[in-house]
């Protein structure tokens, strides 16, 4: 049995014990773009806030893409979240490889081309990555200006989360 069968079984009995009241709109109260990553998925643990107020955008990396700021936007001016964390984490699987070197990998296995190269987004530093995010979403103009902007990383071995300044601190003169 494959593991989309098997989840639509499960689902069935989920739905027996299903709080109706949560069919309700949603009312997230911060925002949170995170990797792909599964060691992220428990965020109402990692972050010690109820599922119910975050409004989780996920992608690899994470990437702060065209798409992401278009969701930070509806998040932060519909959804009416007053905050936005950018976390990031060791060990991310997109800093394994550069794009470049995907793009031929892939080429090769499977004998085929992709119709123009893919952008995977790989990265090598993630505090650096942090930064280059918060720099992006800061300065979108309709990200209103008293939403705070911040981007933490995850460190996958001892579960705790370290702020990234948003500039890299000068060295002294
Ligand atoms: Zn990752």
């Amino acid at each position: 049995m494959s593991i989309i069968d098997k989840a639509l079984e499960a689902n069935r009995n989920y739905a027996k014990n299903y709080n109706p009241m949560l069919g309700k709109r949603p009312a997230p109260k911060i925002a949170v773009v995170t990797c792909m990553d599964p060691r992220l998925s428990d965020l109402p643990g990692i972050l010690g806030l109820p599922q119910a107020d975050l409004d989780v955008i996920r992608t690899g990396g994470p990437a702060v893409t065209e798409d992401v700021l278009a969701e930070l936007i509806v998040s932060n001016r519909v959804l009416g979240t007053s905050e936005i964390l950018l976390l990031n984490h060791t060990g991310c699987g997109f800093t394994t490889f550069t794009d470049h070197e995907l793009n031929a990998k892939l080429r090769a296995s499977t004998g085929d081309s992709s119709p123009a190269p893919m952008r995977f987004f790989s990265y090598k530093d993630p505090e650096e990555n942090t930064r280059e995010q918060i720099k992006k979403v800061r300065s979108h103009p309709w990200i209103a200006k008293d939403v705070p902007v911040r981007g933490v990383i995850f460190d996958v071995d001892s579960g705790l989360l370290r702020e990234v300044q948003p500039t890299e601190k000068q060295a002294a003169a």
